[in-house]
């Protein structure tokens, strides 16, 4: 069955080219009925940090691209690399390379001097004697003519051409395993049956094919996915995606959103922009993802959130913005004592296009605005005392507090007292109730905030 892997390196942030490379393997996964192997490669000791791990397996699961093993980690395994490098020492597929340094450079100078490309010309694989005083590097005994073909499944065809290819270094002199080499017994160990990776590694490919040939596993089948660019065709940069993706769910990006927008960037189902979880699994396929790099367009990110959040249920909503209301100090208790969440999440459903935004505006209905903006208490509250009396009495003597009726009362008072318009009814009282001149329909607002809260609110306002 297909098994597909993540291998990220925690040496920085998990971006969002990082995401959708994971979900592109995690979908191709839970497409075909297979497993989603999660594989830290730490042996970049220097660079690897555990924040950089925590922050990826917080943000896989924040994403809800759960993994069926794993998380291994690559320093974990260095035992089970030495006995591979062992193996292929006797079986002749690798060899100790005693040169030092000064004389591989030496060898590279030469070879420039031709003309060549510089390359290791393999002297040490017919040295039968150690050297006195070095420790030895090995290095795999790559196959000397022909050429390597990756079938990859976004690219097509890439051939390398084995003599361009020299004899690869997969152990230190201090023992320790090369990344490449790594990747080779893990994807070999894990049963990887596809891997999909970002096409900074399509040159890696031949050389690890070549491995895997060597050691009798099975090449598993290949998938390079294209980079993402930045709005402006350049590389991401902090400003767009080269940020940590828990970035984006503190900026009030729904996961499943997220996902959506991602998959989309460098693959297409027919012209459809909008897909649920279930739809993503179903319709992917990561031979008809695009070769070419995509960019990244925030707009579309803002429009695809807004859709999600649309589509969800104002209950399924509810679960999503609580944390985002908790944050700006919208407490459980105050919560309990406000209106039921669910109806003010159904009233804000149309107008937010992030958690952030809802939470913001949620917050008026459980926390008392605590003055308006100073331009808008300046144009729609001075010298409306008298007005905010009169909607006061209106809306306390109203039978039924709906929001059919609210708006009856504001239409009338819009007659008797503003020349038949309406904004100058209702400005004044959103800036009084609302704290700003921004809100969804007055009426049903007002509906939910309830009257005593209101009427609180419009003394309160014109004191
Ligand atoms: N660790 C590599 C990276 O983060 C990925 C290697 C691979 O997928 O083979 O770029």
């Amino acid at each position: 069955s297909v098994r597909t892997r993540f291998a990220p390196s925690p040496t920085g942030y998990l971006h969002i080219g990082g995401v959708r490379t994971a979900l592109y393997s995690w979908l191709h996964a839970r497409q075909q009925g297979g497993h989603f192997v999660l594989r830290i490669e730490d042996t970049d000791v220097e660079r690897s940090t555990p924040e950089a791990t925590a922050a990826i397996l917080e943000g896989m699961a924040w994403l809800g691209l759960d993994w069926d093993e794993g998380p291994f980690y690559q320093m974990r395994r260095i035992d089970r690399y030495r006995e591979v490098l062992a193996q292929m020492l006797a079986a002749g597929t690798a060899y100790h390379c005693y040169c030092s340094r000064e004389e591989v450079e030496a060898m590279r100078e030469d070879q420039r001097g031709r003309g060549e490309k510089p390359r290791y010309d393999g002297r040490c694989r017919q040295r039968t004697a150690a050297r006195d005083g070095v420790t030895p590097v090995i290095r795999f005994r790559s196959p000397d003519g022909g050429e390597t073909v990756v079938e990859d499944l976004i690219h097509g065809t890439v051939r390398f051409q084995n003599s361009e290819l020299d004899d690869l270094i997969i152990a230190r002199s201090d023992g320790t395993p090369t990344y490449n080499f790594c990747v080779v017994v893990d994807d070999w160990d894990m049963g990887i049956t596809h891997v999909i990776r970002g096409d900074d590694h399509l040159n890696n490919t031949p050389r690890q094919m070549q491995i895997l040939q060597a050691l009798g596993a099975r090449v598993p089948a290949y998938a390079h996915v294209p980079m993402i660019l930045g709005p402006d065709k350049q590389k991401l940069s902090k400003r767009h995606g080269a940020v940590s993706v828990l970035e984006y769910r503190e900026q009030g990006f729904l996961p499943d959103a997220l996902l959506n927008f991602l998959v989309r960037l460098g693959w297409s189902h027919g012209d459809q922009e909008i897909f649920t979880r279930e739809e993503m699994v179903e319709f992917f396929r990561i031979d008809t993802v695009n070769k070419a790099a995509s960019a990244f367009n925030p707009e579309k990110l803002l429009w695809i959130n807004a859709q999600h959040m649309q589509r969800l249920t104002p209950e399924g909503l509810t679960q999503h913005l609580l944390p985002y209301l908790n944050a700006v100090g919208v407490t459980e208790s105050l919560l309990a004592a406000g209106p039921a969440l669910p109806a003010v999440v159904a009233l804000l459903q149309e107008r937010s296009k992030t958690l952030v935004e809802m939470a913001a505006a949620a917050a008026m209905f459980y926390v008392t605005p605590v003055v308006g903006e100073p331009k808008d208490v300046e144009k729609h509250l001075h010298g409306q005392g008298a007005l905010l009396v009169t909607l006061a009495q209106a809306l306390d003597a109203l039978p039924n507090w709906e929001a059919a009726a609210i708006h009856s009362v504001l239409q009338e008072l819009a007659v008797t007292h503003a020349d038949g318009k309406m904004g100058k009814i209702a400005q004044p009282l959103r800036v009084a109730v609302a704290g700003r001149a921004v809100s969804p329909p007055i009426d049903a607002t007002l509906a939910l905030l309830g009257r005593e809260e209101t009427l609180a609110r419009l003394r309160r306002a014109g004191r």
